[in-house]
């Protein structure tokens, strides 16, 4: 599908409450049921998942299969991984985003289809680059879909199966959003996603950001003492994906001796 047809039926659907709805998005076999949509849905019907965040966010647009009372299956769809707010979303789409779930009116349809196709790269979303709204659910859904369900701290993969899964993931969202951060720049705190384990250890050992307990896993400074060691690694960092401020990427040309860590603080390199 290219451009929305007048002959394909388009939905709202809305993902509620939005935790339960991110982490069923992630992983498939959740029992959690956090879709409504409040009509019946048909093969070739068109579903755009708004959800409930404040401010409400636009999750992705799917095409339905064929499908039972209990399950909707999907042939196709479209995810905005940043996340959009409603707002950004109805910037592209010229039109406004119906607040309740279900059929949409077909004169604004077609609209509605068109930043997946057109904008799912790029939204201008000044909501996202205001610091004071880092705080939000917004923020906190869009860092558990950044996360993929791993484990920020360890790099575990986060059981999201069961029932219990919401309890699982622990989202520490941070003033410096996903997006925007620059690693050259002062480290204050990184968003993250813990498993329960990493969470305990984080509460217990008193630490006040998360970037300070991802920096306990390194060995503190030799020379100046500050517990800000970088791990360095050989190659460059995946294009659009945010660099943690607990490593450094050298780069694929680097000189004798090659560091495996650096300060943060002071600058000075080591091998352990
Ligand atoms: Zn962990
Ligand atoms: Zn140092």
């Amino acid at each position: 599908m290219t451009e929305h047809t007048a002959r394909e039926r388009v939905f709202i659907v809305e993902g509620r409450p939005w935790k339960d709805a991110v982490i069923a998005y992630l992983e498939p076999r959740s029992p959690y049921r956090p879709w409504f949509i409040g009509e019946h849905i048909r093969n070739g019907d068109v579903l755009i998942t708004v959800l409930d965040t404040d401010p409400r966010t636009v999750l992705c647009m799917e095409v339905a299969g064929p499908s039972s009372l209990d399950a909707i299956g999907v042939t196709e769809s479209w995810t905005l991984a940043t996340l959009p707010s409603v707002a950004a979303f109805e910037a592209c789409a010229g039109v406004a985003v119906p607040t309740a779930a279900g059929r949409v009116d077909d004169d604004v349809a077609g609209r509605l289809t068109t930043p997946f196709i057109k904008c799912s790269a790029n939204f201008d979303d000044p909501f996202t680059r205001q610091g004071e709204a880092s705080h939000t659910t917004a923020a906190a859904a869009r860092v558990l879909l950044k996360s993929a369900g791993k484990c920020t701290a360890c790099g575990e993969t986060i059981d999201l199966r069961g029932s219990a899964a919401r309890e699982g993931v622990h989202i520490h969202t941070a003033e410096n959003g996903v997006d925007q951060w620059n690693y050259y720049g002062p480290a204050h705190d990184w968003p993250a996603v813990l498993c329960c384990r990493c969470q305990t250890e984080m509460t217990e050992g008193g630490f006040s950001t998360f970037l300070d307990y991802r920096f306990s896993f390194h060995p503190s400074c030799p020379r100046c003492g500050a517990s800000q060691t970088r791990s360095a690694s050989i190659g460059m960092p995946n294009p659009g994906e945010p660099v943690p401020p607990w490593t450094v990427p050298l780069g694929c040309v680097v000189t004798d001796p090659v560091p495996e860590w650096i300060c943060g603080g002071c600058g000075y390199r080591w091998a352990t």
